[in-house]
């Protein structure tokens, strides 16, 4: 297949399913991809495994090139919460399995924390609540926190929730300690895939720190960035191009997809990525 063949392919390399923080299961977001056109599709749930295998199966019944993948949560610097995407990972590596059930596991002791911080401030039982929202009780996150505050009628939408309540910063925002740079990137290598850093543009850093992150990225043998993503604006489409050339990394196209009506973009619904950037989905047809 030729690189430009490469780079115009619809593929989706970032969305998530009920075993994380979406709203579908993964057969269900699998249909839905295939519906939306999307020829290449990861799913990639937040520090778990468990769905890859009916997300493979439901795309081997539809025609659907599919990459397994896992989105690790970081803890990098100064208390700053950096996402690092696996692709091509293989789901039975033990190295994997087991540092991910390490991240999982302070998730629902924090989680007892956000309720208490969120009680102080008049929000009742969400520990509750956001467990109820939950499709794998030892996956609750702050999604699932704003997602019963929001139904409660306590706000307009989820991102409204994160503005007034979960942003770090906030009354319900709790600092948590994920895995370091330097095991997600091991663990990832370890099971055979390549390590992205997931929209980039999220993170709120000084050019000088960014700068830090993806030098670190890169000497820990990080390949690749989300230059599209669905989180990105045009302008930082531009800028995260300039940093894969300038680092050498190859391009994702991720849309970050959580379900519908909650996320800035559906499945597949990307425009191309910028010609000259390898596709990091290239090493995988
Ligand atoms: P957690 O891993 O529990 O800290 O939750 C992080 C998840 O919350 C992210 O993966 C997103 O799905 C969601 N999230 C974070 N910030 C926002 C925001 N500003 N608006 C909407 N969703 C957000
Ligand atoms: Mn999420
Ligand atoms: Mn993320
Ligand atoms: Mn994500």
């Amino acid at each position: 297949m030729s690189v430009r063949r490469g780079a115009a392919l619809n593929a989706d390399m970032h969305c998530h399913s009920t075993v994380s923080d979406g709203l579908l299961a993964p057969a269900e977001v699998v249909r839905r991809a295939h519906a939306n056109g999307v020829e290449l599709l990861a799913l990639t749930d937040h520090d778990e495994l468990s769905g890859l295998a009916e997300a493979r199966e439901t795309a081997a019944e539809l025609g659907l090139r599919f990459i397994d993948g896992v989105e690790v949560s970081v803890s990098w610097g100064d208390d700053t919460t950096v996402h690092i995407v696996g692709l091509g990972i293989d789901p039975g590596d033990a190295g994997l399995i087991e540092g991910l059930a390490q991240v999982r596991s302070g998730r629902d002791q924090r989680a007892l924390l956000m309720a208490a911080e969120l009680e102080a401030v008049g929000i009742h039982d969400a520990y509750q609540g956001a467990l109820a929202y939950a499709g794998n009780p030892a996956m609750v996150s702050r999604a699932h926190f704003a997602r019963h505050i929001a139904a409660q009628g306590l706000a307009r939408d989820v991102k409204s929730v994160f503005d007034t309540w979960l942003a770090k910063g906030k009354p319900g925002y709790v600092p948590h300690c994920w895995a370091t740079l330097d095991e997600a990137l091991g663990w990832i290598h370890g099971a055979g895939g390549v390590a992205v850093i997931a929209h980039p543009g999220r993170y709120r850093l000084s050019g000088k720190e960014m700068r830090r992150l993806l030098g670190e990225f890169a000497a820990a043998g990080g390949g690749a960035i989300e230059v599209l993503s669905g989180a990105h604006s045009p302008e930082q489409v531009r800028e995260f191009a300039r940093h894969a050339r300038e680092f050498g990394f190859a391009a994702s196209r991720a849309s970050d997809f959580h379900g519908p009506g909650e996320s800035w973009i559906d499945l597949g619904r990307l425009p191309p990525l910028p010609e000259d950037l390898t596709p990091v989905w290239q090493g995988f047809l």
